[in-house]
């Protein structure tokens, strides 16, 4: 294991930088009831007291774990964005699924640019079983522009892989490239459209799921995000963490658009390689939190945020870090976490700033950390050797 030299380097928050006290403190908690001079007699100092109760009650994280049991809950691995020869990876399909399994993932989509390849008969690599029969359609004819066939230039066939003997499970996929790239899943769509708004359409239409994709490397609006979000509820996050960390901006963008959505509308993140060749695999991980192993189980994660994501600090490494339960109480969230943590940072956006910020630190955040315009904080555990991320928790006042 080494670490990887320059832009690859695992490099902490640098957009983190800003000291944690920038940020306005919620204040106390004072309930002032106004007009007293009518609140005479026992009704209605206990309508009073009610109001407090109320508005103490009202005052709540909302908990994307909700419905996790964490005493049960499998905590299973997913890659969400992987190119192999279809398009521009370096592996053919059956090397990305070996690659895959041996690193410990159970969950993959390949996910080849519906842009480079297929053009005539725009495909998904999937299932996984029919790889060859893709394959020999694809064999005679020609492969690139001024380039000899599918079989001139692979060499050798694409193989079949069988999930259930893995013990994996595979998720159908595409990435969308004429667009703002954007991961397509659970439906069969690859049809090279240069338009968002057909895209989402199409998937929508085959009942599908998308995900924006490393969304640091545009230069878009948050409305731009905002309007695309509102439209489409099949639209379910934001991949922030891209090829280890090829894009750093992605977190704030994120956290932008939270802050415009939430607590109503959540984006889940997503962590992926997007892998194309050696030093992009296994270097993030999709954890996913199921009752069980199934494509319908890994859905129905990916709409709920049943998830958290791990960016390793070396290429290779396994995760070190294992968030094991979630507490949620009226005005605190508390996170119990297996591993070497040598820190917790809880995160919002800072709209003054109109950045992230750091707005605590440990195991538990209270209520009273938190500003009072903020509408999520999502946790960051960390520790040597990589780092773990929840989904954002709402705030409803
Ligand atoms: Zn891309
Ligand atoms: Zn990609």
């Amino acid at each position: 294991m080494r670490i990887e030299p320059g832009r690859d380097r695992f490099s902490p928050y640098d957009w983190l930088d800003s000291p944690i006290s920038q940020f306005p403190k919620k204040r106390a908690k004072k309930m002032k009831v106004k007009d007293q001079r009518s609140a005479v007699g026992s009704l209605a100092a206990f309508v009073v007291l009610v109001g407090m109760v109320l508005c103490a009650a009202a005052q709540s994280f909302l908990n994307p774990y909700e419905g996790v049991d964490w005493q049960t809950t499998g905590h299973y691995d997913a890659n969400f964005h992987t190119h192999t020869r279809l398009s521009d990876g370096r592996f053919t399909p059956h090397e990305v699924i070996d690659r895959y399994k041996e690193l410990g993932y159970s969950i993959l989509a390949l996910t080849d640019h519906d842009s480079h390849h297929f053009r005539a008969r725009p495909k998904t690599l999937y299932p996984w079983t029919e790889i060859n029969a893709i394959y020999e359609q694809l064999k005679n004819e020609r492969r690139s522009r001024g380039g000899g066939t599918w079989a001139e230039e692979e060499g050798s066939e694409w193989q079949d892989r069988d999930p259930a003997e893995l013990g994996m499970v595979a998720i159908e996929g595409s990435e969308i490239s004429n667009t703002h790239h954007i991961g397509s899943y659970f439906n069969d769509y690859a049809g090279g459209t240069g338009s968002e708004e057909v895209a989402f359409k199409e998937i929508v239409d085959r009942n599908g799921l998308a995900v924006f994709f490393h969304p640091g490397r545009y230069d878009r609006s948050v409305d731009w995000y905002v309007d695309f979000y509102e439209k489409n509820d099949h639209l379910i996050g934001m991949e922030v963490y891209n090829q280890n960390d090829r894009y750093p901006g992605d977190r704030a963008i994120w956290d932008r658009v939270l802050h415009r959505l939430m607590p109503e509308r959540p984006v889940w993140g997503f962590a992926n390689d997007d892998m194309h060749s050696n030093n992009h695999l296994g270097r993030n991980r999709n954890v996913m939190l199921l009752p069980e192993l199934n494509a319908a189980a890994v859905r129905t994660a990916m709409e709920n945020g049943h998830s958290y994501f791990y960016v390793a600090s070396q290429l290779g490494a396994k995760p070190a870090i294992k968030i094991t339960d979630v507490k949620v109480a009226a005005d605190s969230i508390a996170l119990s976490i297996e591993g070497d943590v040598t820190d917790i940072q809880w995160i919002t956006h800072n709209p003054a700033e109109d950045d992230s910020v750091v707005v605590g630190d440990g195991a538990v955040i209270d209520m009273a950390d938190v500003p009072e315009d903020a509408v999520f904080v999502r946790a960051v555990v960390i520790c040597a050797d990589g780092r773990a991320y929840t989904q954002p928790f709402g705030i409803r006042r």
